[in-house]
């Protein structure tokens, strides 16, 4: 097989595993989004059928660089991802999961605040704030701009920055947790992370919520770092005006104004 095949089918095949974790820790969410909070989503099916497109199209995107990535790590020795657990000093495994995370918040901070910026907004960013709320199936729902500019910098950091291969995992984990429960539309972490000192410096749902209410605040993905640095940190949201709320349809029969039923 020629090399551009193999990495033709690596970049399909990772498209296919991003699309199945989605759909598993998405669905997971909602699933348990049901049984907590029964009737929460009620209403919003048009606007799930639509992050959900748009979250697939967004795990095409996210698969071909990874899959190109993982294919010359397997076949080329590109990336500096290992498998021998004392190939690097062991206080590097929990520090390299931080640099990592560090850098994928200060890279989403900032191409997050500027597609705030009017015209971005309106030809990319919109997609993704069309969720009103949204719902754990939001998680990737992005226009296919913003999807690239997401999808390309893990497989840029493992060409770059050691890492031991479960602590990718961890990563790609926090990653697709952060990602679902930020946008479930409920608190499930305790209050200490997101209510008290240590949660003054962490992004969960009650934090991110705040930046789908209001726009232009609270842009970070994990840390709240550069939102307070910057001034743009206005503290958590409020859950409590989403809540379902009794039944959504009037006795006319109509919908409640302003949400696709
Ligand atoms: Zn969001
Ligand atoms: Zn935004």
């Amino acid at each position: 097989m020629s090399a551009a095949l193999a990495i033709l089918l690596s970049a399909l095949a990772m498209s296919v595993i991003v699309a199945v974790r989605y759909l598993i820790a998405s669905g997971g969410f909602a699933l348990a989004t049901r049984v907590k909070h029964p009737g929460h989503y009620r209403g919003l099916d048009a606007q799930i059928r639509r992050e959900i497109g748009w979250s697939l199209a967004s795990a095409i995107i996210y698969g071909a660089p990874a899959g190109i990535v993982a294919w010359g790590w397997q076949h080329r020795g590109w990336t500096r991802i290992y498998d021998d657990w004392h190939a690097y000093p062991l206080w590097w495994l929990p520090v390299s999961v931080l640099v990592y995370l560090v850098i994928q918040d200060t890279w989403f901070y900032w191409t997050h605040r500027w597609m705030h910026r009017p015209a971005v907004f309106k030809r990319v960013h919109a997609v993704h704030h069309a969720s009103r709320p949204p719902t754990a199936w939001a998680a990737m729902a992005f226009h296919p701009f913003e999807a690239v500019t997401l999808a390309v910098v893990i497989p840029l950091l493992v060409l770059l920055i050691p890492i031991h291969v479960a602590m990718l995992g961890l990563v790609l984990g926090v990653m697709t947790v952060m990602g679902v429960t930020n946008h479930m539309g409920w608190e499930m972490f305790p209050r200490f992370l997101w209510g008290g000192r240590v949660g003054a410096w962490l992004i969960t749902a009650s934090h991110h919520q705040r930046h789908h209410d209001a726009y232009r605040c609270n842009y970070g993905l994990y840390f709240r770092f550069w939102d307070r640095l910057c001034g743009t940190d206005q503290g958590v949201g409020d859950f409590a005006k989403h809540r379902p709320r009794g039944p959504r349809l009037d006795a006319a029969g109509g919908s409640e104004p302003g949400r696709a039923a």
